[in-house]
């Protein structure tokens, strides 16, 4: 029994010690900040975040009004510098044009933040390949593209990526075959990066954001009558991934308790088969 609860503090402390808040606001004053799919949801909280604690940023997604609303707004919250660019990420040329205008405008690259995600239903799989090669490219190879773009630059200034993956990257959800396929992709190639950047001792970081639910408005939409799971804010899920990546951290937890909803699942994957088992649902065609 003494030893089960030395273990049980052990882990305690540890995990305590392993989830302090190193973060310091100052360390992003005046940095320069690319954050795609920036023009509502998440992205859109993170340039606020970034806007106030003084960073040079450049939003990118579709629609140009909506950004533009966005970038007055990080303009009166305190943004140094704030420009704006369309970009569609099915579009394969668009990812290293907007790298490239960043990196003119902003005079290099501190923090390349891949945010942006594309339109999938919540549905049973429709047999639908082409669906999944195009938002493959959208979730997936642009992230890359704008990687590659990006690295050397990055080296240059000891940057930092920031990915924004899913609990979908680590547990393969049902109902979202496509997005949970790019969202493995991601963590994939992501931590293979942070691999090979670590054995050539580079200077740049990569940080792997794994986020729950959050509660932006595409996703409430989309989940409506699938699940009942509780939804965070995204304003706080928008700082976790900024500080995530400020303190290089390579893989982070928003809400942290999903650090344990994958290390469960690992452990045990049975409990996932128990909990299907209970569900029962007719595909509508
Ligand atoms: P939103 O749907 O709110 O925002 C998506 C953003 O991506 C928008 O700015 C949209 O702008 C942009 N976008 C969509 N398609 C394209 C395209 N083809 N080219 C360029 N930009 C595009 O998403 P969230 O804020 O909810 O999600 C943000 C990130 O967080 C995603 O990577 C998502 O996978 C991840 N995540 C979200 C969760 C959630 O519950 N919300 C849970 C787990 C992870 P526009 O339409 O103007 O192009």
């Amino acid at each position: 029994m003494k030893a089960y609860l030395s273990v049980f503090l052990l882990s305690a402390a540890l995990t305590a010690y392993m989830w302090r808040d190193t973060f310091d606001p100052e360390s992003v004053r005046g940095t320069r900040v690319l954050i795609t799919g920036a023009s509502s949801g998440i992205g859109e909280q993170m340039a606020y975040h970034y806007s106030k604690f003084g960073a040079q940023i450049i939003i990118t997604a579709r629609r140009l009004e909506a950004l533009k609303k966005v970038a007055q707004k990080c303009v009166k919250l305190g943004a140094k510098k704030m420009m704006y660019m369309t970009g569609d990420m099915s579009d394969p040329a668009d990812p290293e044009r907007v790298v490239k205008y960043a990196v003119e405008k902003l005079g290099g690259l501190d923090f390349l933040v891949l945010n942006h995600v594309g339109n999938s239903n919540v549905e049973f799989w429709n047999r639908d390949a082409d669906h999944v090669r195009s938002i493959m490219q959208v979730n997936f190879v642009s992230y890359v593209q704008m990687a590659g773009a990006a690295l050397p630059v990055l080296e240059k200034s000891a940057g930092s990526i920031i990915v924004v993956s899913s609990l979908a990257g680590k547990l393969a959800s049902p109902f979202v075959a496509p997005y949970t396929s790019t969202k493995f992709a991601m963590n994939g190639f992501f931590g293979a990066l942070q691999n090979e950047l670590a054995i050539q001792k580079s200077n740049v970081s990569v940080s792997i954001m794994i986020l729950g639910l959050i509660d932006t408005e595409s996703a409430m939409n989309k989940i409506r009558g699938f699940t009942t799971m509780t939804a965070y804010p995204a304003s706080e899920a928008a700082l976790s991934i900024i500080k995530a990546g400020a303190t290089r951290q390579k893989e982070a937890f928003y809400p942290w308790f999903h650090y344990f909803t994958c290390l469960i699942n690992n452990i045990f994957p049975f409990v996932k088969d128990l909990m299907l088992a209970g569900l029962s649902m007719e595909k509508k065609d």
